[in-house]
């Protein structure tokens, strides 16, 4: 059952994702959680430093699209302002919003990672959908919104294992 709660890769930020990194996991492009993954909830806008990265990848030939549990018209605001495509109403943990985005961009499957801060949401979803997934330590606001705060302990419970395997993990060390 843990392997469905067992990312391929763990890192800090998504500023950790490099264009080099990323060929050495022959990935070729990204489904990118909003929300905790690429700016803190209550923020209304994307930092510079996360649209530079987003620039720099999208110039070195990274497929990138936006996927997210939110509603269309506030997704549609992030995807304007770093001029990414978008799936919203994903319904992550539930497969369906990975096949679509991967389906309306294009991308090879094989060569496409999920990449967001929630076990029970990016995680899962892209376990299920056959992906590639790499679990980010969240950008976290001063409060997050009570139906993710109540899954963090959940979230800690099922990454015990790889806790033990794996002391340095960012995620663990950086939320709790
Ligand atoms: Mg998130």
């Amino acid at each position: 059952m843990f392997q469905y709660f067992n990312p391929n890769l763990y890192v800090d930020s998504v500023l950790d994702l490099t264009p080099k990194r990323l060929q050495q996991y022959a990935l070729k492009s990204l489904l990118l959680d909003v929300d905790c993954t690429l700016k803190n909830y209550r923020s209304a806008d994307i930092s510079q430093e996360i649209s530079s990265w987003i620039e720099m990848m999208k110039d070195n030939g990274i497929g990138l699209c936006l996927l997210s549990n939110g509603r269309h018209e506030r997704i549609r605001c992030f995807a304007e302002q770093v001029q990414l495509p978008f799936v919203a109403l994903a319904m992550k943990p539930l497969p369906f919003g990975c096949r679509t985005a991967i389906q309306t961009m294009n991308f090879d499957k094989k060569s496409t990672a999920i990449v967001g801060d929630q076990v029970f949401a990016d995680l899962l979803a892209g376990k299920l959908a056959g992906l590639f997934t790499i679990l980010v330590a969240p950008i976290l606001p001063e409060e997050e919104p009570w139906f993710t705060r109540i899954k963090r302990p959940l979230e800690r419970m099922v990454l015990y294992p790889k806790h033990i395997r794996c002391r340095e993990c960012p995620y663990l060390r950086d939320t709790w």
